[in-house]
């Protein structure tokens, strides 16, 4: 996933939900990020500073919540969680790396912080 894509949508959606409630700022943006989406929080975060500038979001604080990946195992069945990404993945129980991926692979906005206008 490119942060800059995915940093404009997220941009997008807080400027119109800031429009809706006639909003004066966005202030702050939470998302819930899948682990595997291989999205950086640090670099997305950089990135929203630059293309949010001049608009309502200008300064709005993007927390980013990490989702952990969930796998099952097509080869034995168990489930296990894994918190950080990595570039392949082997079962718990058994040691394979046919897997399905469950959860971990979302990017969700939770939260959008506004000030209202007086
Ligand atoms: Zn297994």
């Amino acid at each position: 996933m490119h942060e800059l894509g995915v940093m404009m949508k997220v941009l997008d959606v807080a400027l119109k939900v800031a429009e809706e409630h006639q909003a004066k700022a966005v202030t702050e943006i939470d998302i819930d990020l899948g682990i595997m989406t291989g999205v950086i929080p640090l670099h997305a975060q950089k990135m929203f500073e630059l293309i949010a500038k001049d608009t309502a979001a200008a300064g709005a604080v993007v927390k980013f919540h990490p989702i952990p990946a969930r796998f099952v195992c097509r080869d034995c069945g168990a489930r296990m969680t894994k918190y950080k990404p990595d570039v392949e993945f082997f079962c718990d129980s058994c040691g394979s790396g046919n897997l399905f991926l469950e959860d971990g692979a979302g990017f969700h906005m939770t939260n959008i912080g506004l000030i209202q206008s007086a």
